[in-house]
């Protein structure tokens, strides 16, 4: 948000606090308007009477009098709230091939899960033979996972 245009030169009073305020146009980050209706600024009465506007300080110009300021940051967020975005549809997420398990038992499939069991089993034997017999399971399963993924690089 941004105050921009303090367009009133006389000095009001804020009801609140009595202190001395002046009133601008606010903005939000891209320096756009924020108007009370969501229409475009209509240009009238110099201010443009749709524009939503805030108590400044007099001598603080730059920020929302603190009176306002709850006031006009719920404002904002009712306005933005509003505002016909586009790109607010939701997006279909692309779809993955998600297995299923009819999938698992297409014959083809369960022969491909066959042959990779098979092939686990194999690598599993083998390294418990390198290793020997009183290694640590988890190890077993990180040469299982080296011996695997250097497979599969080679397939490459
Ligand atoms: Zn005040």
């Amino acid at each position: 948000m941004q105050i921009i245009d303090v367009y009133t030169k006389k000095e009001y009073e804020c009801k609140i606090c009595k202190g001395k305020v002046y009133y601008a146009k606010v903005t939000n980050d891209k320096g756009e308007l924020y108007t009370i209706d969501n229409l475009l600024p209509n240009g009238k009465y110099g201010k443009e009477s749709n524009v939503l506007t805030c108590q400044v300080d007099t001598l603080v110009k730059d920020q929302v009098h603190k009176c306002q300021k709850t006031n006009i940051s719920e404002k904002i967020k009712e306005l933005e709230g509003k505002q016909p975005t586009l790109n607010t549809q939701v997006q279909e997420r692309p779809k993955t091939k998600e297995m299923s398990v009819t999938d698992f038992a297409e014959p083809a499939m369960r022969k491909e899960i066959e042959v990779h069991c098979k092939v686990l089993r194999i690598i599993e034997d083998e390294v418990n033979k390198f290793l020997g017999k009183d290694v640590n399971p988890t190890r077993v399963g990180m040469w299982m996972k080296m011996i695997y993924d250097m497979m599969e690089q080679k397939k490459k």
